[in-house]
């Protein structure tokens, strides 16, 4: 059993526990949202270095040299001094300057936000909806752009997806979080040949993704692959094609794993769709964004194909733990 000092007070941690949910259990309120390590929004800050390594995986550097740290996967093996970090400095002020809708379930959101630091594209960013309520959205948008843009899909009984849906409005104010995520283009090696795999909101990285290598004159092939369970779940197909028409290098393929073959679209599954097109992905490297199961398989099937594991990158749209909902 170790000890949590948090605000004066003292917190018991059981072996293996989470800061995060030995806090909960004890009745102290935490901002969480994803409670797997990715989405950041538990983050806290230990007052000495022994932070478990394993709490800080993807935090930026100078985050974990002052010894941030993630709650929801830190399991303490000594006693902690810890602190959250004042939520002025991690909200920052936001306006809605655009909704479309791109078809019946998905809303682009059109964000801009003065404060924003520098991001790359395909990284994503947590919206909140009051202070201890939020939800991670990737971002479609390159830095270029005039606001950020989001990709919303609206899930039943969604609590986030059907509030941005039915009563976000354009000039609404709201807070988001800095972005956050690896999942992004890096320029250099402009010759690679890409592959970019998505499914539903997943798009809206691989978006950003496109944009910024497109942007940043990469050479080699991008290919992306769309899926979704029926035609009417893909969106931003004449675009797509628009682009693939403009950029020779660039090869869009839509794919619908519930029908048939179609002239507009591929039958099956993007990730069986894409491996079947390209078996060899010996250096390639490859995006992956959206359903985490989707995203688990493919990563598995294309290091099977042979693409190096650090050229796999990934962002699993993991769902909000049940404990949080
Ligand atoms: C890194 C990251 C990036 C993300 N980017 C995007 C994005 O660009 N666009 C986007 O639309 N979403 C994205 N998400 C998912 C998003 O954060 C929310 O989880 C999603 O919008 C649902 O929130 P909600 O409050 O509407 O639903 P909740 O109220 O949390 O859940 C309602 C019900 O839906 C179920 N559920 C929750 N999530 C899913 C899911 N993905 N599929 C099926 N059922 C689900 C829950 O189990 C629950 O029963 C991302 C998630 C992560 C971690």
């Amino acid at each position: 059993m170790t000890q949590l000092h948090f605000n004066e007070a003292v917190y018991q941690c059981e072996p293996g526990e989470s800061v995060l949910d030995a806090l909960t259990r004890q009745g102290v309120s935490i901002p969480s949202s994803c409670r797997n390590g990715v989405c950041q929004t538990c983050m806290m800050q230990s007052a000495d270095a022994n932070v478990p390594s394993a709490a800080q995986n993807g935090l930026k550097s100078t985050l974990q040299a002052q010894n941030y740290f993630l709650a929801c996967v830190c399991r303490p093996t000594t006693d902690m001094d810890i602190s959250l970090p004042d939520s002025s400095d991690r909200l920052l002020p936001a306006t809605v300057t655009a909704l479309r809708q791109l078809n019946d379930e998905v809303v682009c959101v059109g964000l801009d936000c003065p404060s924003l630091p520098d991001y790359r594209a395909g990284q994503f960013i947590n919206v909140y909806r009051d202070t201890g309520f939020s939800r991670s959205y990737s971002l479609a948008s390159v830095p270029s752009d005039p606001y950020l843009r989001l990709h919303v899909r609206r899930l039943p009984a969604g609590r986030m997806s059907n509030w941005v849906h039915d009563e976000l409005k354009i000039g609404d104010s709201l807070h988001i979080s800095a972005p956050v995520g690896a999942c992004f283009y890096l320029p250099g090696a402009a010759q690679q040949p890409l592959l970019l795999i998505g499914t539903g909101s997943g798009l809206a990285p691989l978006m950003g993704i496109l944009r910024d290598a497109l942007n940043q004159q990469h050479a080699g092939a991008i290919h992306l692959y769309h899926g979704s369970r029926d035609a009417a779940g893909l969106y931003l197909v004449d675009e797509l094609r628009e682009m693939a028409a403009q950029h020779p290098h660039f090869h869009y393929t839509p794919c619908v794993s519930g029908g048939s073959a179609s002239s507009i679209h591929q039958p099956g599954r993007a990730v069986d769709v894409a491996l079947a097109a390209h078996p060899d992905l010996t250096g390639w490297r490859v995006y992956l964004c959206g359903n985490p199961d989707m995203v688990k398989s493919a990563r598995k099937k294309a290091y099977l194909a042979k693409a190096a594991m650090n050229d796999i990158h990934a962002d699993a749209f993991v769902r909000v733990a049940a404990a949080n909902q």
